[in-house]
């Protein structure tokens, strides 16, 4: 396809506000690509590799503008460029307003110039060998090159080009538009598309077997190892809408570190970033266990945390460094150490998971790794919930993800089968006004806690009990802090002279006619104790209300 036809469309697409009259114009924008509708798929989204391929232009503004220049004539600068992108807002705008006309034919780099005009191909592959341009000299390399296709341009050609070298197309095609170009033009089912984008990151792969081999051919594309997809990922939530949207809670630990996808050919390691970057060569650790763990060729999803000396984990700004790391790896290795901790499994040994359920795809990934693996409780109980986050927190780790044990695997989706706990905004302060004494293992030691709010002097009132987020250690403290203060007790519950104050954290307040203050905590957990404060500063029930309120 020629360029030039590619930018008259785009300057159409452009030209339109509705989004079925956009969705139209690419569909038939596509019915006219030929042998570069995978190309064109991309460019129209101003994108020049698959966003699974690790490739990227390195073009930055400056070097856009020298290349303008250049192609612009002897009595135009860089800093003329940059100043009227400045001021028209779009660098296509300002490459479309200057003459490269007069420079035609002087251009002699590259295929597909000339008099026929460029074509899509030719600038895909032009822009491929500027992305190979590397070490010394490769600037003046990609200058020249990008030179000599601006010097080929037509004032609309200039336009998209620019754009696209800029990833800056903003006519209003998204990936939604794509797909559902592609599902028009060639007649398929949206979700055999939406199904083949997701396995293979490739909107130029899924558009040409479309239209090659119809929803056959898309269902026959599959994950392969080496392809990274996108991540699935995360909206924040809570255990209380958890417990009651689903019959049962998937949770496990909610890693503080950067997002990586494993995968392994049976021979070798690659790792991607979250935004499919290739970060195999910073992390040579990960590779050396994943290659001494796996068995299989597999994909795997997990999160890379650095360590401390002693393992404990280390703030995740440490990973991104390491991530960053493109020289001295091994030296920037022994400051921070890494690992990995895989969490789910996309493919196995030949076989796609995408469709199992999380706990079936759990299952296999325990097969696959005999360590380093998300210990993945299923339970019901908010109470088992706050126990794996208080271990969780214990460890040093973030706090909990909660899952729908039975969802399937979305890459690139952010539903509500993946929940990230919200960490606690505002914690309360309240007063311990009685206990009752444990059962079996910890029959010596106090339970669960009353809690109270402040109601006047000398008055309190029940807000709730908090059993959960306190260790065996802690428990035994809290036993010798609170016994001696026990001023009645009754077969196990013993009432306590207010004189302790709790930092509790909680997910909710609601009114209640269970406690004497007229409210409850949602999921209450223990924080710790306020040595510092006293009975008379704990939190009184008017900032409970307040807070009830939403205020
Ligand atoms: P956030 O970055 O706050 O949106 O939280 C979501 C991120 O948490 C994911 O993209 C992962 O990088 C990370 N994460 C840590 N542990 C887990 C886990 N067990 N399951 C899923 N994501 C996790």
């Amino acid at each position: 396809m020629e360029f030039a036809a590619f930018a008259a469309r785009a300057d159409e697409i452009e030209a339109t506000a509705a989004d079925l009259e956009t969705v139209a114009l690419v569909r038939d924008l596509f019915s006219v690509a030929e042998d570069d509708l995978d190309t064109v798929a991309r460019f129209v989204q101003g994108r020049v590799f698959p966003a699974h391929e690790s490739t990227t232009l390195d073009v930055g503004p400056t070097l856009c503008y020298e290349a303008i220049a250049r192609a612009a004539g002897h009595n135009v600068s860089a800093a003329d460029v940059e100043s009227r992108v400045a001021t028209v807002g779009d660098v296509g705008d300002v490459a479309a307003d200057y003459d490269f006309g007069g420079q035609q034919g002087l251009g002699t780099f590259g295929a597909g110039g000339g008099a026929e005009g460029l074509t899509v191909g030719a600038v895909e592959s032009e822009l491929r060998d500027l992305a190979a341009a590397a070490g010394a000299g490769s600037q003046d390399r990609k200058l020249d090159l990008l030179f000599g296709l601006f010097n080929r341009c037509e004032p609309p050609e200039a336009r998209y080009l620019a754009r696209i070298v800029l990833s800056e197309m903003r006519i209003g095609v998204g990936e939604g538009t794509v797909r559902d170009a592609i599902t028009e033009a060639f007649e398929v089912p949206v979700e055999a598309v939406e199904r083949a984008l997701q396995v293979t990151n490739d909107y130029g792969l899924v558009a040409t077997v479309a239209r090659a081999d119809g929803e056959s051919g898309l269902d026959d594309l599959h994950l392969e190892v080496g392809r990274p997809v996108q991540a699935m990922l995360a909206q924040a939530g809570t255990v209380t809408d958890a417990v009651e949207d689903w019959p049962s809670v998937a949770v496990e630990t909610k890693y503080d570190g950067a997002r990586v996808q494993v995968h392994y050919d049976g021979d070798a390691v690659s790792l991607f970033s979250r935004n499919m970057e290739d970060v195999t060569d910073p992390l040579p650790e990960v590779v050396g266990f994943v290659e001494d763990a796996l068995g299989v060729p597999a994909i795997l999803d997990g999160e890379v945390v650095a360590v401390d000396d002693t393992g404990e984990p280390l703030p995740f700004q440490e990973v991104l460094r390491r991530f960053r790391r493109k020289h001295d790896v091994a030296k920037a290795q022994e400051k921070v150490e890494v690992q990995l901790w895989a969490f789910d499994c996309l493919h196995a040994d030949g076989e796609d998971l995408l469709d199992a359920p999380l706990t079936a795809r759990h299952d296999r990934l325990s097969e696959l790794l005999d360590s380093r693996v998300s210990t993945l409780t299923v339970t019901d109980d908010p109470d088992e919930i706050a126990d794996v986050e208080a271990e969780a927190l214990d460890a040093g780790h973030e706090g909990i993800m909660l899952k729908l044990p039975n969802s399937t695997y979305s890459p690139g989706r952010r539903g509500k089968e993946w929940r990230k706990r919200k960490p606690d905004v505002e914690t309360l302060d309240l007063v311990v006004t009685g206990a009752e004494w444990g059962e079996g293992r910890r029959a010596e030691f106090l339970g669960t806690f009353e809690l109270s709010v402040r109601a006047g002097p000398d008055a309190f009132e029940t807000i709730g009990n908090v059993a959960t987020g306190i260790t065996d250690e802690e428990l035994a403290e809290l036993t010798d802090l609170l016994a001696p203060k026990i001023r009645a007790e009754d077969g196990k519950d013993v009432t306590i002279e207010p004189s302790v104050v709790f930092e509790v954290g909680y997910e909710e307040i609601q009114t209640s006619p269970t406690y004497s203050s007229g409210y409850a905590l949602r999921f209450p957990r223990y924080l710790g104790v306020r040595d510092d404060k006293d009975p008379e500063s704990a939190d009184t029930r008017a900032r409970v209300e307040r807070l009830a309120d939403g205020e």
